[in-house]
């Protein structure tokens, strides 16, 4: 097991096993995966590309790794309300530690499993750590939600709780002390997201609009507000609030959590728009799901996004969302 490995070696190993499903007519080991496409199906493509020392810190744990590297394609899947069927998974790695991409496929295949994902190809490299995932999912002819759809009147909502992964990253760095019984819940929804996909797909012919929330919300809201040409005002107090966050809103800590609740990245959940009339079945499925699903404001027919508190007084200034460039 330890006798260094060749590029092909770690392909048989680690990456390549016997074809699970009937529509992947070649899977890994030629020069091209070939699929045949449900009838009728549309398919959702999308990549994202984990970088050490930008997405995560060297040393970071390979299996928590190999979960995330899926876990936020499979959420850019869910947003679209497409449903996961088939990852490519582009490598490079400094060196063929094989208990590394072992413990690392380990967390891939965990989550793979549980959505029914086929790895179909990839790519193996020598280089600086770096993990690409592309998802491919399926939907019914013109049933994408994407991020055009918003209109005046819609309600905007959030799944789940907001803040927890930023908060985790700013304990990492030590701007903000953690109490033990918060350290690992936080630790874990940065380490280790939870896509929803379920709720994506349950939101297909609900939401008008939606995305996931991987860079903070204000500046994922505004995305949808640009693509569909309207604004929006936001109550920030309404914000389903990681209780982490929701216990520093009123301390010395507040500006840090208001950070991390309105421009906190990493979260993953869905923020998604539909109208007044589907409140009874976005209640149903958040119910059906156990995904809390909150009503955090309403678009209008203006172009800006007014953050406000419980008495409509904005909240200024802003925090501002992530940008790898900013
Ligand atoms: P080529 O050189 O023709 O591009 P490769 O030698 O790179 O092919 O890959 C051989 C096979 O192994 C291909 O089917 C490719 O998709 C698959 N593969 C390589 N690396 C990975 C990986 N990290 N995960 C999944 N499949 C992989
Ligand atoms: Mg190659």
């Amino acid at each position: 097991v330890n006798a260094p490995a060749s590029e092909f070696a770690l392909i048989d190993r680690h990456f390549r096993r016997p074809v699970q499903h009937a529509d992947v007519r070649v899977g890994i080991g030629d020069d091209a995966a070939v699929i045949a496409p449900t009838p009728g199906a549309e398919l959702a493509v999308s990549v994202d590309m984990l970088v050490e020392g930008r997405h995560f810190m060297a040393g970071a744990d390979p299996k928590a790794l190999g979960h995330k590297a899926l876990a936020v394609n499979l959420s850019d899947l869910a947003a679209m309300g497409a449903r996961p069927r088939f990852a490519l998974l582009a490598g490079a790695l400094p060196e063929p530690d094989e208990a590394w991409l072992d413990a690392f496929m380990q967390g891939f295949r965990a989550l793979a499993q549980r959505h029914d994902v086929e790895l179909i190809g990839g790519d193996t490299t020598s280089g600086p750590r770096n993990l690409c995932v592309t998802v491919i999912g399926e939907l019914p002819a013109g049933a994408a939600i994407t991020r055009a759809g918003a209109r005046a009147g819609d309600d905007i909502y959030v799944s789940g709780t907001l803040g927890a992964a930023a908060l985790a990253v700013a304990a990492a760095r030590g701007n903000v002390a953690l109490a033990d019984a918060d350290r690992d819940r936080l630790r874990a929804r940065l380490d280790r997201p939870e896509p929803r996909v379920g709720l994506g797909l349950g939101l297909r012919g609900v939401a008008s609009a939606a995305l996931d929330v991987s860079d903070g919300l204000t500046g994922d809201l505004a995305h949808i507000l640009e693509a569909s040409g309207c604004g929006a005002t936001l109550e920030w107090a309404r914000l389903p609030a990681d209780p982490a966050i929701a216990a520093r809103l009123d301390g010395p800590d507040r500006a840090l959590a208001l950070r991390c609740l309105l421009a906190g990245g990493d979260d993953y959940e869905l923020c998604f728009t539909a109208p007044a009339h589907s409140r009874a079945s976005i209640a149903a499925l958040s119910h059906a799901l156990d995904v809390a699903c909150t009503r955090v404001g309403v678009i209008d027919a203006g172009d800006a996004l007014a953050v406000v508190d419980r008495d409509g007084a904005p909240l200024q200034p802003l925090p501002r969302a992530f940008d790898h460039f900013a």
